[in-house]
């Protein structure tokens, strides 16, 4: 059975030295999470991913959820008592409000909690997931009395949320969604219609369920313009504001699926289910945003949480298989073979999930502290430029840390030989569990398109140009030290790659807009590179200094080491993607679809 262990050092060097957290002090929430406070919070976050959740993740695969006949769902042995613990331990609401039961602590902790979460048991975890996502468009969007009726319960975790988009006939282009609301005298709506594919829609974990919907008011327009927000719960709230009567809604059929068994994945019919609107009338795909973009990010931190386990499975036997001389003679001399972590192929594999994953690791905690400047600070400018790089940098986590991450399961499996292809050691879970993070929450090819038609123009490409300035910055102020050379001198090359890019675009996309969509994919990993490059900078940076300072000498210097080989193994890459780029769309578009 595979195992897990939370990288707490890990992510303690990069709070501490390399983002230097403590800068944050001033914003609400900060003041409470000293480096002690910090630290423990982490140690005990990782002990819970790490004993109570990671020896679930195979139990989950494998009993999966079962739907009965009265519609109810039972999660896997064992999630019923996980999630109980999860929420008398106050996890769920670790940075929600207080003014909602919340504890208020900085996002970027929960951010770290969702990778150690993943890693251990991505299944399970998304369920409180996707009540946080739930929680953040009610707040953001909802009126008080449905604030005050459903956030305390869901920041407590008694009740959980869902997100409703997806229907039969339509998945990305939400244009089309049928789902109909008819408005009642009382202010409320009948909600009527079909979805599909709703993660965690039924389940046993919680005492209600808190649906947000995404359907059409009687008469609205047609298209994205007419779609609005409901919230619809399972049971409507009682005067007590418990969970009373019954809702006209209930789950059809739980889907039969390649991995993450252990979440209901459910058809989800409306009856005439009574709901409220959140939000503005037909403004709806606008609130439900607050949700995507949030549950995006987590998206992200899946894919980093499924590469950090299925390393560091990988790692632990690549030291145990012997098979084979290290080229350069036996390191295992009184074995009938080496272990094949001499081997450099299998270094290959390893050092490029490492590479990858310390410095997505590095990204998501970066843009994370960026959402707590965004929903804490009071200084206007602050909260725009982190608004900026949230909003340019979310497709390009979404896309990138999920199609790396999914590659890196596929590496780690390999380390195994034959038996990454057998059930028992878990590798063949890993690759299933991490296939979806690709595909929900808008397909990552949506994700490219979403960053090159939307966020590269967006405000004149305001935000796109503070991320060059900033890489370009870093760059000038080390260019006469030396020995952040092997670093900034890829990193450089990298950006002129992208700015390359960016230019193409602006003069070829315009007048032939398949140069764009030709493009996307590339252009995201391309960024994905030099997101990633520049962390693995900041990293090398901070090791550094840390070094000078009399630091954990082993620890700082693979820091570099790894960094290094990200920038020479990794980082040429981008010349490729480069190239792809300024090909266009041509050869692509040339066949008529019946050629095919
Ligand atoms: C396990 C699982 C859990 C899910 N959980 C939820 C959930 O909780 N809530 C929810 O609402 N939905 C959920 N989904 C649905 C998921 O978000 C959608 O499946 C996904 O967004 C893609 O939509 P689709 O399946 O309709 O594919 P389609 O929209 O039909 O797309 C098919 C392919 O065409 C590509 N494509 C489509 N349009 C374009 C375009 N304009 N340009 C370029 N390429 C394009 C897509 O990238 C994709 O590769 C879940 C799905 C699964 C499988």
């Amino acid at each position: 059975m595979p195992s897990y262990e939370a990288p707490v050092e890990d992510v303690l060097f990069l709070l501490n030295d390399v983002l230097k957290v403590e800068k944050y002090g001033n914003l609400p929430g900060f003041s409470d999470a000293s480096p002690d406070v910090l630290s423990a919070i982490l140690e005990e976050g990782g002990k819970l991913a790490a004993e109570t959740l990671a020896p679930l993740n195979v139990i989950g695969d494998r009993q999966g959820c079962k739907r009965h006949d009265d519609g109810s769902v039972t999660t896997p042995e064992g999630f019923k008592d996980a999630y109980l613990t999860y929420k008398e331990g106050g996890w769920i609401g670790l940075s929600l409000p207080p003014q909602y039961g919340g504890q208020g602590l900085p996002g970027v902790v929960n951010t770290i909690m969702q990778e150690f979460i993943s890693s251990a048991n991505l299944a399970w975890g998304m369920y409180p997931g996707l009540s946080q996502g739930a929680f953040a468009a009610l707040y953001t969007h909802a009126n008080d009395e449905i604030k005050q009726a459903y956030l305390p319960k869901m920041a407590e975790g008694a009740w959980s949320g869902t997100m409703n988009l997806t229907e039969p006939h339509c998945g990305t282009d939400l244009g089309l969604l049928r789902t109909k609301a008819v408005p009642q005298k009382d202010g409320s709506y009948k909600i009527t219609g079909q979805k599909i594919f709703i993660s965690a829609g039924e389940h046993d974990l919680t005492d209600n369920i808190v649906h947000l919907v995404l359907a059409r008011i009687e008469g609205a327009p047609e298209g994205t313009k007419g779609i609005s927000l409901f919230v619809v719960p399972k049971f409507l709230p009682d005067a007590a504001g418990e969970a009373g009567e019954r809702n006209a809604l209930s789950c059809g059929k739980i889907e039969e699926k390649m991995g993450i068994h252990g979440n209901a994945t459910c058809v989800m019919n409306y009856d005439g289910a009574t709901g409220w609107l959140v939000g503005e009338e037909n403004r709806g795909l606008n609130a439900m945003f607050v949700m995507m973009n949030e549950a995006r990010l987590a998206v992200g931190v899946q894919g980093l949480g499924m590469s950090v386990v299925a390393y560091q499975n990988a790692v632990t036997y690549a030291r145990e298989r012997l098979q084979g001389r290290a080229l350069t003679g036996p390191k295992n001399p009184d074995g009938k073979a080496d272990p094949i972590i001499v081997h450099p192929d299998v270094r290959r594999m390893l050092m490029q999930m490492r590479a990858f994953n310390e410095a997505a690791r590095a990204l998501i905690l970066w843009v994370s502290l960026k959402a707590d400047v965004l929903h804490r600070s009071d200084d206007e400018k602050a909260r725009e430029e982190a608004d900026d790089m949230l909003g340019l940098l979310t497709p390009v986590i979404k896309g990138v840390l999920t199609d790396v991450g999914f590659a890196n399961t596929v590496n780690a499996q390999q380390i195994y030989g034959g038996h990454g292809y057998i059930g028992e050691w878990g590798m063949e879970q890993f690759v299933r569990d991490a296939r979806i993070a690709m595909i929900y929450e808008g397909a990552n090819g949506i994700q490219a398109l979403d960053l090159v038609g939307r966020k590269l123009g967006r405000d004149g490409g305001r935000a796109i140009m503070a991320f060059f300035q900033e890489v370009g910055a870093f760059v000038a102020a080390n260019k006469d030290n030396e020995a952040m050379a092997p670093y900034t001198r890829p990193l450089k090359q990298g950006a002129d790659d992208l700015q390359a890019a960016t230019m193409w675009f602006m003069q070829n996309a315009m007048k032939k807009p398949d140069n764009a969509g030709a493009g996307s994919t590339d252009y995201m990993h391309l960024f994905g590179l030099v997101v990633l490059g520049y962390m693995w900078a900041l990293m090398a940076q901070a090791a550094q200094q840390g070094l000078a300072a009399g630091g954990n000498k082993a620890f700082l210097e693979a820091k570099l080491t790894t960094g290094r080989f990200f920038m020479e193994r990794l980082m040429p890459e981008t010349a490729a993607h480069l190239a792809r780029i300024q090909t266009g769309a041509d050869s692509m578009m040339a066949l008529p679809a019946d050629a095919f």
